[in-house]
């Protein structure tokens, strides 16, 4: 086992601003920055996933470290075996030591914190300020094509009476169109299932940017000289499709806050499963009811 050190960097996360000013609810998206991790080429990285490379003890140090930043220190946590499903589970009580499977959590139980893993895939929350009720979603492109997040907003509807015209969302760090390449199936596929797919895909015809960007991948994949042979990239807007999906499930586009931010462009500051090539650590995006006892003071 790899010795864990300390880390002098603070932990950083970023929220979206109208969640951060409800004074119920504690939220956050988290970095690399802060945590002891060593397995991914850093000294002090953030990793909150259990994953192959690095250690438990780290993991657990990181993860105590974050909710510690989030307010929500040693709040019952769920989380979930996420198999990129159209799934979501409501949480009615503490948690248990069963693993739920699914991608998407809904609760109004406070104190309870519910989390999303993700190294590319975007993490998105709901919050409902009326009838103070939480939602956290994951969605890559086969969760998009499943319509979680347009789910999720009817399961918060039919839970907890929310009116999707009051419902707060943020869209979290993820693999932005700048760097999602995906295959011509994947097209057909959302064309099969969106009116609007036309509008989620771009064809890149510059791959000089994605071979600099991830030469390791053209090295191992084609024969050196022959780029031009290469024709266009398909590129896929994940955010956009999730945009799209919250408006028609009756979100206010103005209530929508996405944080723009690229996994695969910023792999200094997030953790990306494409630009590292499938060896990376997991982020977290997390959302909670407080307490009464434990609102935030309005300082
Ligand atoms: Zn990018």
């Amino acid at each position: 086992m790899m010795p864990v050190t300390k880390s002098r960097t603070p932990v950083r996360v970023l929220r979206a601003k109208p969640l951060g000013r409800l004074d119920w609810l504690a939220h956050g998206f988290s970095t690399r920055a802060g945590g002891v991790s060593q397995a991914y080429g850093r000294k002090a990285d953030l990793n909150l996933g259990f994953t192959q490379e690095d250690t438990r003890t780290a993991v657990e140090q990181n993860r105590s470290r974050f909710f510690g930043a989030l307010g929500t220190p040693k709040w019952p946590l769920v989380t979930l075996q996420q198999v990129h499903s159209d799934v979501i589970h409501r949480v009615t009580r503490k948690p248990g030591r069963s693993r739920l499977t699914g991608d998407g959590l809904v609760t109004n139980v406070p104190g309870v914190l519910l989390a999303i893993q993700t190294a590319d895939c975007l993490p998105i929350l709901l919050a409902d300020p009326e009838h103070r009720a939480v939602g956290a979603f994951h969605a890559g492109w086969r969760g998009t094509l499943a319509r979680i997040v347009e789910k999720g907003v009817g399961r918060m509807r039919k839970e907890f009476g929310s009116d999707p015209a009051k419902l707060l969302a943020a869209i979290g760090p993820g693999v932005r169109a700048c760097c999602y390449a995906v295959g011509s199936e994947v097209r057909e596929k959302f064309e099969a299932q969106f009116a609007y797919a036309a509008e989620l895909f771009e064809e890149v015809y510059d791959a000089n940017a994605v071979h600099n960007r991830y030469p390791l991948l053209f090295l191992t994949a084609r024969a050196p000289g022959h780029s031009e042979t290469i024709g266009p990239e398909l590129h896929l807007d994940l955010a956009k499709a999730n945009r799209k999906q919250l408006e028609a499930a009756g979100v206010l586009a103005g209530n929508i806050t996405d944080l723009a931010l690229c996994t695969a462009c910023k792999t200094k500051l997030l953790f990306s499963y494409r630009a590292e090539l499938g060896k990376t650590g997991r982020l977290m995006g997390a959302v909670a009811v407080r307490p009464a006892n434990k609102s935030r003071s309005k300082s």
